[in-house]
């Protein structure tokens, strides 16, 4: 007998955590932090969950007994097979003990590393890893694969293959069980720049005929359909109609969109100047392998470090390793001549530059959809306003279309299809209903058997 048990992910967007077990073998498909559930009683940097049973308390991490560092029971684990490098698809981690190895991508690793070592730490003892002056301290056990490679866990093998998302390193799974093959998505879109892949991965889900698909569901219920080269075609012409400073918001890690932003950059005769934390996820992907992006150390690409006293280890790597490292100093009599990554963060660093009247911002990522990303928003507008910038909007979001969903479901054509990372899996069950697959809906801490 196989079976699942929903730790989270479940009626919401985020926070997967799927427990598989087998006859022999026991995994975790993903363990991500669950935004919607840690904002209920947390607000960084005021409160936040410090330690485990901060969030073991509250019900936000699953109670099982063994599976965290400062418990001394024993719990048997294999493994946790992460796909992709979202905070909200791996970020607790950090709390189970350290001898419970990952499975993941090598570039999945890359990023996810990249993102441990600039990001401020939670706690001492509750790193991923650290990067200190004399190396890099890994303290979890990592098995990492390529993409179409056949893996094992125990007594489970899987294939992984590279899917289109928002972040490198994303990855869809056949898992081969004693119950039937499981199909997981992961997160995944076919409009961007790796669309074919998703479409490679949705075949070979269809050739394993599998006894279940877990399916994400994301944008179910408020979809606004838009391509990467429709943002493309968007950055161009507002790029081409400013003459000067132009400002671009987007998420760290999306490097499709980096990309995006550099062609254009390219095309328009300017550089694009990326943040210190984007240029080193960008340095730890080229340690692995040939990536179809820009190279740091093209004549078109800036690094831009805010100016302070005292830099992160990090940034003194990337300052031993490349020249075209920029300040708000050095941005300022150049500014027609860049397109320059900027968040609310940076908005000291910004009014530095001074920029010039004619100047755009573009907000390449999702709309506010909660209360606190609006205030984030509204505090965005306010410093645009004072800066005299007006906004732009062009995005593409990193998930399927409703419509896509439904195609992929019925080309893969499992037994059952489980709607998981959505918080409309009623409006699901709805929408697919004819095409003759039974719906199971999940339900959090509930099990599953197959
Ligand atoms: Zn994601």
């Amino acid at each position: 007998m196989v079976s699942v048990t929903f730790y989270g992910g479940v009626n919401e967007i985020g926070g997967n955590k799927f427990l598989l077990e087998s006859e022999n073998t026991r995994i975790f498909l993903d363990f991500g932090k669950n935004f919607a559930k840690e904002k209920l009683f947390f607000e960084e940097p005021y409160i936040k969950a410090r330690e485990e049973s901060h969030l073991l308390n509250l019900g936000i991490l699953p109670a099982i007994k063994g599976l965290y560092k400062n418990d001394p029971e024993n719990y048997e684990l294999d493994g946790v097979l992460i796909s992709h490098p979202h905070v909200d698809h791996y970020d607790a981690i950090r709390f189970i003990k350290d001898d419970f190895p990952i499975y993941c991508g090598e570039d999945t690793k890359s990023v996810l590393l990249a993102r441990e070592f600039s990001s401020q730490s939670i706690g001492l003892g509750y790193e991923v890893a650290k990067l200190t002056s004399k190396s890099e301290e890994i303290f979890k056990e990592f098995h990492t694969f390529s993409s179409s490679q056949i893996n094992e866990i125990g007594d489970l093998k899987f294939e992984a293959y590279s899917i289109d998302h928002s972040v490198p390193g994303s990855y869809g799974f056949i898992i081969e069980t004693s119950g039937g093959n499981l199909v997981y998505t992961g997160d995944f879109r076919l409009h961007g720049s790796k669309g074919s892949k998703t479409l490679e991965f949705v075949e070979m889900a269809k050739e394993s005929e599998p006894e279940i698909l877990f399916i994400e569901g994301t944008h179910l219920c408020e979809c606004k359909p838009s391509s990467e080269d429709e943002v493309k075609q968007k950055v161009s012409q507002i790029v081409s109609y400013t003459n000067e400073l132009v400002l671009a918001g987007f998420a760290t890690a999306d490097v499709d969109r980096m990309k995006t932003f550099y062609e254009v950059a390219e095309e328009c005769g300017r550089k694009l100047a990326i943040s210190t934390k984007q240029a080193y996820i960008i340095h730890k992907l080229f340690e692995h392998e040939e990536l179809e992006l820009f190279s740091l150390n093209d004549p078109n690409v800036l690094i831009f470090q805010r100016e302070k006293k005292s830099y992160r280890q990090y940034e003194k790597e990337l300052q031993k390793e490349y020249e075209n490292i920029v300040n708000a100093t050095d941005i300022s009599p150049i500014q027609k001549e860049v397109i320059l990554v900027a968040s609310l963060y940076d908005m000291n660093e910004v009014a530095k530059i001074k920029p010039n009247p004619g100047s755009s911002y573009i907000l390449s990522q999702s709309e506010p959809f909660d209360e606190e990303m609006e205030i984030h928003y509204d505090k965005l507008l306010n410093w645009l306003s004072y800066l005299g910038i007006p906004l732009y909007q062009a995005h593409a979001s990193g998930h399927a279309t409703p419509h896509e969903i439904k195609w992929v479901i019925g080309e893969i054509s499992p037994k059952k299809v489980v709607p998981i990372h959505t918080e409309r899996p009623e409006l699901f069950e709805r929408y697919v209903s004819d095409l003759d697959i039974e719906v199971v809906l999940p339900k959090e801490g509930g099990k599953f058997e197959f």
